[in-house]
């Protein structure tokens, strides 16, 4: 039997910048679907052991909330079943909200549904179709066939701009240099004194000393272990990925649970008060850093970001440091945005180049190696998600945009800008 759809805003993927996505298209009035191949929603923070929300906050003493809207309906959520208290500060200073990816699987049900947004689980996008630089639907596969969605507008919130490649829209993989940052498949571990010190000096020693003493094919010199109530994730074992067809990341999701079996021996033998200690969970995918970048009217600069650039058609803010995990081997190198501020992001980093009714949200946006390293993460995926949905709603009505009347709208539901 052939399945055929028809919404206003059709939302590939649902991670933080998809689910906010939908629920502003929603809230702005439109018929909305969201597609997920996932068993749940969540995105990396629940496929790929990514335990804290970052971005929600400035830098500094008095950490301020630069991320309202769809956001903050998921941090009240969150609050109602306990889960979230307010910020905590991390190992480099930094104002985080640690996660627990069963509440928030719930936790994100329940938002969605609450919201009266269509979504479909278990259903893979596998094709776009074009007409005069439009996209027209998209065809998508679960385990009874194939089914169609027709839509008026598309926001690609697949974190790896699937919908962008499928729609041949103009790409970047990585960055024009050749960079791009590594990925880390995220250990989750238990079973150890929870009073111990862990710090990147600590990991470090015993790396240092398991090397001496032979191990090898890991990648991480140190990492951090983030550690939770009862339990702990460590960001160790990394390797690059420089491709997403499936021979390339079965290659890397077994190099890097082969690290992390070693990492477990390392933590075993070399760190006292860790002799026990069990290894819960990776993934359960690897943690995908960076992949395609969508080429956007506009690219959002590192000069933008570390100068705390504002700009009149800026529809979320962003001031999380610019994080870049360059090496395999090596920490992230970190770059601070100037006097603890926060930096405008522009509308135009949102929409395609040359595909005028794709959006682009999340870690796709369109945003050069130094603006990436800092917009990509989940607190800010939630702003750029939210706006892309917001914008994808009102170019399903007018066929066009009106960045003012985007931004009205994106206050009225909430958002900071
Ligand atoms: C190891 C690691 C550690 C990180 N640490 C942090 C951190 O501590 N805090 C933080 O805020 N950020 C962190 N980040 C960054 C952050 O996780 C991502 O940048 C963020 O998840 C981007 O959100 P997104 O919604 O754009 O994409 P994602 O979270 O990747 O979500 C994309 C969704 O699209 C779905 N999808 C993809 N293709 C299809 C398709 N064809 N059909 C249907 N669905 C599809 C996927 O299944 C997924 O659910 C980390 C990233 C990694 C890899």
């Amino acid at each position: 039997m052939k399945r055929n759809l028809k919404y206003d805003v059709v939302v590939v993927g649902g991670g933080s910048a998809g689910i906010a996505a939908a629920i502003g298209a929603k809230k702005s009035g439109k018929s909305v679907i969201l597609i997920e191949r996932s068993s749940f929603l969540g995105g990396q923070a629940t496929n790929a052991n990514v335990a804290s929300y970052c971005g929600f906050f400035t830098h500094g003493k008095e950490p301020q909330q630069i991320i309202g809207g769809v956001g903050q309906m998921l941090l009240e959520k969150l609050a109602a079943l306990g889960k979230y208290n307010g910020y905590k500060i991390s190992t480099m200073g930094n104002a985080i909200i640690p996660l627990e990816s069963e509440s928030l699987k719930f936790a994100l049900d329940e938002l969605i549904t609450e919201n009266e947004v269509d979504v479909l689980l278990y259903c893979t996008l596998i094709k776009a179709y074009t007409k005069e630089n439009k996209i027209i639907s998209i065809e998508c596969i679960d385990d009874e066939g194939n089914l169609f969605i027709e839509g008026s507008s598309f926001v690609d919130a697949s974190g790896d701009g699937n919908l962008a490649y499928l729609a041949g829209a103009e790409i970047v993989f990585g960055n024009p240099g050749g960079t791009i940052q590594m990925a880390t498949s995220v250990m989750r571990i238990g079973n150890f004194d929870m009073n111990l010190d862990l710090s990147p000096e600590v990991i470090k020693k015993a790396v240092t000393s398991a090397k001496r003493d032979g191990f090898k094919n890991i990648s991480k010199d140190s990492g951090i272990i983030f550690k939770t109530e009862s339990d702990g994730f460590a960001i160790l074992p990394s390797v690059k990925v420089d491709s997403l067809d499936c021979k390339t990341l079965t290659a890397c999701e077994i190099n890097t649970r082969k690290q992390a079996h070693k990492y477990m021996e390392i933590f075993q033998k070399y760190i006292p008060g860790m002799e026990n200690c069990t290894l819960i969970t990776t993934g359960p995918k690897l943690g995908i850093r960076e992949t395609r970048h969508i080429i956007g009217k506009y690219t959002l600069t590192g000069n933008e970001v570390l100068n705390a650039v504002k700009n009149k058609n800026s529809i979320a803010r962003g001031a999380w440091p610019c994080e870049n995990h360059k090496k395999a081997e090596k920490m992230a190198e970190y770059m601070w945005v100037k006097d603890d501020d926060y930096y405008d992001i522009p509308i135009d980093i949102l929409i395609s180049k040359n595909i005028s009714n794709l959006w682009s949200a999340g870690r796709t946006v369109s945003s050069d190696p130094i603006a990436f390293a800092s917009v990509r993460v989940m607190g800010i995926s939630f702003g750029t998600g939210h706006a892309a949905g917001v914008g994808a709603a009102y170019m399903a009505e007018h066929n066009d945009i009106n960045v003012q009347d985007i931004r009205e709208e994106l206050k009225k539901q909430g958002a900071f800008i």
